[in-house]
């Protein structure tokens, strides 16, 4: 059991990284608010986590939705009595060709990825300032460090989570806030979208490289963990193979 337990937001918790850090926080124990739009899953993830012991709750969420986040925030203090921790985690990547003007797939990564991000911040900042402290954890990527052929749009929502925190890190004195950056992951963020041919290259390349989620959970953690006067600001993880 962890010296300090918090409660923790986690977003896009229906699988791979999210799903995992669930895992971790919860084993470590932490109460945790998990979120996504497939509630089947959340729900037996919650139950799982509860029967083995852990104080884990699961709600809808759709984070392109500013209402649907600030109540699932809202429930987080209703259920827990305040808000430690956001991981924003969510997030899609359909990759293709800037050429391929696959235009729903750029604004699809733009409102999960960049403005989901900015309505977790909205949903939590007003109550972690009121409690006098908190921490917000943005999933970039690699991506967000540099940018590939087919990345571009995806490259510019984690570049832009990158500017974002880093910008909040500066106005904050009692907000901690962190960028975890991951590479190639097990997870199911290359199944669906974008162009047919690069989805299947890039999946292949993945699955041959890819860490386990739990690597990014442990790191997540890790920032979780610190002292409140002490902010993990990035860490980038990725596989030792991975170029
Ligand atoms: P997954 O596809 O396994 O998980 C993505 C999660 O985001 C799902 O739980 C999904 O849930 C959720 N999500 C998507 N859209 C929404 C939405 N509108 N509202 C709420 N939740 C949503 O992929 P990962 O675990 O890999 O992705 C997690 C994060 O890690 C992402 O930000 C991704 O960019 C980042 N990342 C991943 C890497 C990897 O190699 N796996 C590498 C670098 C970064 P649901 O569909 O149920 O809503």
């Amino acid at each position: 059991m962890t010296a300090s337990r918090k409660n923790v937001l986690v977003t896009g918790a229906s699988s791979g990284i999210g799903e995992a850090t669930a895992r971790r926080l919860a084993a470590a124990g932490h109460r945790v608010l998990v979120g996504a739009r497939r509630t089947g899953r959340l729900a037996a993830l919650a139950k799982e986590l509860r029967d083995a012991g852990g104080t884990v709750h699961h709600r809808e969420l759709d984070v392109c939705d500013l209402g649907s986040f600030r109540a699932f925030a809202a429930s987080a203090l209703t259920e827990f009595g305040g808000i430690d921790v956001l991981v924003n985690n969510a997030g899609v990547m359909p990759l293709s060709p800037v050429a391929d003007l696959r235009v729903d797939d750029w604004n699809r990564m733009i409102d999960v990825n960049l403005r989901g991000v900015l309505h977790g911040i909205a949903a939590v900042l007003p109550a972690m300032r009121e409690q006098g402290g908190g921490q917000i954890i943005n999933i970039s990527s690699v991506s967000g460090h540099r940018v590939d052929p087919t990345a571009a749009v995806y490259s510019a929502t984690k570049f832009a989570v990158a500017a974002l925190s880093e910008g909040l890190r500066q106005e904050s004195r009692d907000i901690r806030v962190t960028v975890v950056s991951p590479g190639f992951t097990h997870s199911e963020l290359t199944h669906q979208g974008g162009n047919p041919d690069v989805r299947s290259a890039v999946r292949a390349a993945a699955e041959q490289l890819a860490i386990p989620a739990s690597a990014i959970a442990e790191a997540i953690a890790f920032a979780v963990d610190q002292p409140a006067d002490v902010d993990v600001n990035e860490l980038v993880v990725r596989p030792t193979a991975q170029g």
